[in-house]
């Protein structure tokens, strides 16, 4: 028996199911099969398109369309599913396999209890259909009852899609389905608001040293980073990166024979496979068995200045950390709100390379997403108000980016004028219109994204009732020590700074632990901070930039090595770029560098030791550094500065020696 549990799903019994199963296996052809280049193996599937036809054939559908509504209950119903789980059941090229070939694959009746609810139960049971199918009419699987709700599949609320094996790990350890908050302890030593980096780090440093702590999240453990920043947009930047020196290899003599093609879906998978990997760090899991810390999943409000409330329940601290971070600006052009757009928070969930790709804003996620997107096999076009990207770093480093994204193919519009944004019943495609000198353009697209920058999150958490202050623009107002207005709330991250990255919410973290709760003096202004946008060339930076040394009128020399003079980069065919040092004038004080290359991110951690450390430039090039290695231009920075260090009287002097010596 089936029942039609609403208009959607049909959930079919242990018995129907095994029926329909046993059917469908004698007829499909089940054979391991590889897709995708690199090529992945996928063990024992079958094809869309075949089984629909063969279907028809064995007169087990009249049509295509009723072969693909049968496959889609089946699907529904968990019998089997698409590879990557990225796809329903369609008449394409696509594989499948069944449930019962998978080492966890299980049969929706065979769902956890209840008593621990995993989101993998939900795998399978899940609805990703729509329209009734009438003539199939199920019952509802002897499952238990509270699974067997779609409401409880609240995949919109938690904005992780789609519901595959990865993202279920992900959500289990993330955002357990459920999780029951522990009772409130009488007082916290710190009470943190936001489990993204910098409240993680504040509470498990607090914890470590024997504190009292109970950490609040809304949503996802691990923030941005984690879930929809750096996390996953590395490991897509990864794969363009494959895909780009693939195309590439002709350079190498390495010939590749016919079309290199990617596949989206696998890239995708790869994503959240990995993310999933990671993401036991960050868990509900270790944060309170392993470091003890009290979890509340649920929104925080204060209601005081010592006093917050979290589902209902009132935590009393003495000191207390906003770390709640920020989300996607969204500009106001006129239409924008009406259209699908994606932002940062939802482009990790596509499953679909989106042919025509526009981005709205040439910062670093802007840019890094372009160009990835780009070598992934969309065509590109990044818009941005002014002629200026990535406008925070000096022209020359912007320059080069330009001039390689350019060469992957991606199109740039500068000084745009956005008239407005047109999208069909707020549907895609979207289409972006600018003012061209009283000329309307449109430039259609099928998914756009908006990377214009980061607002930061101070609305609706009783801020007021703490006494702290905020802005709307630049966030918590805090002083050098991380203090909020409030002397007992401190904040960090990128709700507290203009510095958003992670590596900054983390020491900012570590500042206000000791700051907190050991009476530290310590200050953010202190903080040397280095950061690297990921495009390729990457661009790092550490200190001050030249314009800044003009500002403040500080007397300084820049050594530059261009990577197409070191021998490592040459023989690697990857000169463009350079290594850029600013020294103090007349003192060996590394003041400021800024590195583009392809491994400018890991290079820049020398200059930051040396900086931190208090080792001049001079000191650097009698460091032996292995040959060859791109990192030898730092050190070829070094002897220009020795070099020049040689004042005409000390060249007299070596002479004179030399000749004596002859
Ligand atoms: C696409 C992208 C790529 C990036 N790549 C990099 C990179 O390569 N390197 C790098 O260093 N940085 C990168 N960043 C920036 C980095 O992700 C952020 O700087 C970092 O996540 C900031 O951490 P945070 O703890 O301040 O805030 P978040 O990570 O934003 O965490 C804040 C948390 O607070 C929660 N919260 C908000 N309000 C409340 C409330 N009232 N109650 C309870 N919880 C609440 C939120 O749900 C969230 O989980 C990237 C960002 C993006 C968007």
């Amino acid at each position: 028996m089936a029942q039609n549990n609403s208009d959607d799903q049909i959930y079919l019994n242990g018995t129907d199911l095994e029926e329909l199963r046993r059917a469908l296996r004698a007829i499909v052809d089940l054979r391991d099969r590889k897709y995708g280049f690199p090529s992945k193996r996928y063990e024992s599937c079958f094809i869309g398109s075949e089984a629909v036809a063969t279907m028809i054939e064995r007169g087990l559908a009249a049509d295509e369309d009723d072969a693909v509504r049968l496959g889609n209950v089946m699907l529904q119903n968990g019998i089997f599913h698409h590879v990557q789980r990225a796809h329903l059941f369609k008449n394409e090229y696509l594989f499948y396999r069944f449930a019962s070939d998978e080492d966890h694959g299980r049969l929706p009746d065979e769902v956890a209890d209840g008593s621990l609810v995993k989101w993998s139960d939900f795998l399978g049971i899940l609805s990703m259909t729509a329209g009734s199918y009438g003539s199939l009419q199920p019952s509802i699987p002897d499952r238990d009852p509270e699974l067997a709700t779609l409401d409880q599949i609240d995949l919109e609320a938690v904005g992780v899609s789609p519901l595959d094996e990865h993202n279920a790990k992900l959500l289990d350890n993330v955002h357990p389905k459920k999780w029951i908050d522990p009772e409130p302890k009488p007082t916290y030593n710190l009470v943190v608001v936001g489990a993204g980096a910098g409240g993680l780090v504040s509470a498990a440093g607090a914890a470590g040293v024997g504190a009292r702590v109970a950490i609040i999240e809304s949503h996802l453990l691990g923030g941005d980073c984690l879930n929809v920043g750096c996390v996953p947009s590395k490991a897509l930047l990864r794969c363009a990166k494959a895909a780009a020196d693939v195309r590439d290899a002709g350079r190498f003599g390495v010939r590749i024979e016919g079309d290199v093609t990617v596949d989206f879906g696998y890239v995708m998978e790869r994503m959240r496979r990995l993310r999933a990997h990671i993401s036991p760090a960050d868990s509900a899991k270790r944060y309170s068995d392993q470091l003890g810390v009290d979890l509340f999943i649920g929104k925080g409000v204060f209601t005081g200045k010592h006093t917050i409330e979290v589902n209902g329940k009132t935590l009393t601290f003495a000191k207390a950390v906003i770390a709640t971070g920020g989300t996607a600006a969204i500009p106001n052009i006129p239409g924008l709100a009406e259209a699908p757009y994606l932002t940062n928070s939802t482009i990790f969930n596509l499953t679909e390379l989106p042919e025509r790709f526009g981005v709205i804003g040439a910062g670093p996620i802007g840019l890094e997403l372009a160009q990835a997107f780009q070598r992934l096999g969309s065509k590109v076009t990044v818009f941005s108000r002014t002629d200026k990207i990535l406008p925070k770093e000096d022209p020359e480093s912007a320059g080069i980016v330009k001039e390689s994204m350019e060469k992957d193919g991606v199109v740039f519009c500068s000084s745009a004028k956005y008239k407005r944004i047109e999208a069909r019943d707020g549907k895609g495609p979207v289409c972006v219109v600018l003012d061209d000198n009283g000329t309307e353009r449109s430039h259609k697209f099928d998914a756009l994204l908006i990377a214009t920058g980061r607002k930061p999150s101070v609305f609706g958490m009783g801020l007021e009732s703490a006494e702290v202050e905020y802005d709307a623009g630049i966030g918590v107002v805090v002083n050098d020590r991380l203090q909020t207005t409030n002397p007992d709330i401190y904040a960090v991250g990128d709700v507290a700074s203009k510095y958003q990255f992670t590596h900054m919410a983390d020491f900012m973290a570590r500042l206000v632990i000791k700051n907190a709760l050991f009476f530290g003096r310590d200050k953010v202004s202190d903080l040397l901070i280095p950061w690297t946008t990921y495009t390729d060339p990457e661009v790092a930076h550490v200190g001050l930039y030249e314009k800044d040394l003009k500002e403040r009128n500080i007397d300084f020399t820049t050594y530059k090595r261009d990577f197409a003079d070191v021998d490592r980069s040459i023989v690697d065919g990857a000169t463009v770029g350079y290594v850029k040092i600013h020294v103090a004038k007349g003192k060996d004080r590394i003041l400021g560098a800024t590195i583009v290359g392809r491994h400018a991110g890991d290079l820049i951690s020398e200059i930051s030791v040396a900086i931190q450390g208090g080792i001049g430039l001079g000191r650097l090039a009698g460091v032996i550094h292995p040959y060859p290695t791109t990192a030898e231009a730092i050190r070829q920075c070094g002897d220009m500065y020795n070099r020049e260090r040689l004042t005409p009287p000390v060249k007299g002097i070596f002479h004179s020696l030399m000749a004596l010596r002859r």
